[in-house]
């Protein structure tokens, strides 16, 4: 070894879900919307002129923050925006998870959550989901530097109620605690109305599942003020201009189009209790599910080989390492036509 390379942070980076580039893929593996954004955004974007670019965005991105607080019903100064959600956590870890003592998350949750643990070298421990995959509320009452908990929680699919994480919440004053709340719109009981009790809060969205951006890449943080401060402090000593102009203006036009997201959101729940059913047909145990994908693993055949054998047939789900979860597929929930082609897949893997 080289000696400058004993400077070198060395660290096992995130593995995301796979984004072929060939054509013909049904893409059930990053939990993206399989609907457009709504026409609002499309009309936001013709409009961007481009001799813009040669100017910096702005660098509070007021006018997607404004949008943001006003659609929240947030004063001003209660929420920070970044680029994804994963932008807005790794910023959060960096800037609320300094204790020398560990943050905790669930064993089986998130896996990017123990990735920024070890770049910013934050010590963390992960108390052991139940055996029904649910996180247990009293595991969070021990001495703790923070605390992650996405909810409804991946890749299980599984919401807590609202009283749950405000167990955790309470019980815990002295640190701060995050709650990823990236697919609560499909069904998840948000707690952003315990912002007003809880000056430790800090809820963290992202607009690329239930509002079809996930290229755009926006994220959000919605907390106390000291909290959105902190952050941007943060941010702006790593890189003032986050956010694009054109993320900017199309993320705020989102939020103008509640009938088409209402709408979108409506057809992927429907679609998704549908598979649900027809998974479980086929043999499969399907955990119950508040976002857009399910968790499920067949009785018989193992998750590894359902994984390669639907990607033989350009069927593209997410399976993961690990003691627990190996057996399982993440299935992402997509159109209707998408499923069917799915379940027909299935049928003939499982030689139905
Ligand atoms: N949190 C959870 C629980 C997720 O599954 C994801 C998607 N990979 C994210 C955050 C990040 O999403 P994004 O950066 O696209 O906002």
């Amino acid at each position: 070894m080289n000696k400058w390379e004993e400077n070198i942070r060395k660290v096992v980076p995130y593995v995301p879900g796979e984004q072929p580039q060939e054509s013909g893929v049904i893409k059930l593996n990053t939990n993206e919307n399989p609907y457009p954004p709504s026409p609002k955004v499309y009309e936001a974007h013709r409009k961007i002129e481009i001799d813009c670019y040669a100017l910096y965005p702005d660098p509070a991105a007021s006018e997607l923050v404004t949008a943001l607080e006003q659609y929240y019903g947030l004063e001003h100064g209660q929420v920070f925006v970044g680029v994804g959600s994963d932008d807005v956590l790794a910023l959060s870890f960096l800037t609320f998870f300094n204790s020398d003592k560990p943050i905790l998350f669930p064993d089986v949750t998130y896996s990017f959550y123990p990735v920024w643990a070890d770049v910013y070298r934050i010590p963390y421990e992960c108390p052991e989901l139940d055996e029904n995959f649910r996180i247990k509320p009293e595991d969070y009452r021990r001495e703790n530097g923070g605390i992650v908990i996405a909810n409804p929680n991946a890749p299980t699919s599984i919401g807590m109620k609202r009283s749950e994480v405000e167990e955790i919440i309470s019980s815990n004053p002295d640190v701060i605690v995050i709650v990823d709340e990236a697919y609560v719109d499909f069904g998840g009981e948000t707690v952003l109305p315990l912002l007003k009790k809880y000056e430790n809060l800090l809820v963290v969205r992202t607009y690329s599942k239930s509002r079809s951006m996930a290229g755009a890449r926006i994220g959000f943080a919605m907390g106390n003020k000291r909290l959105i401060q902190a952050l941007t402090d943060v941010k702006e000593s790593i890189n003032s201009y986050t956010m694009t102009m054109e993320s900017i203006r199309i993320g705020a036009a989102s939020l103008e189009d509640e009938d088409y997201f209402q709408r979108n959101l409506r057809k992927i729940v429907e679609t998704r209790e549908s598979a649900k059913k027809e998974l479980e047909k086929r043999g499969f145990a399907v955990l119950p599910s508040q976002t857009n994908f399910l968790f499920a693993a067949h009785q018989k055949a193992e998750g590894q080989y359902l994984f390669e054998e639907l990607r033989q047939r350009k069927i593209f789900v997410r399976h993961f390492n690990g003691e627990r979860i190996g057996n399982y597929l993440r299935i992402t929930v997509g159109t209707d036509e998408q499923m069917k082609r799915l379940f027909e897949a299935l049928d003939e893997i499982l030689g139905e």
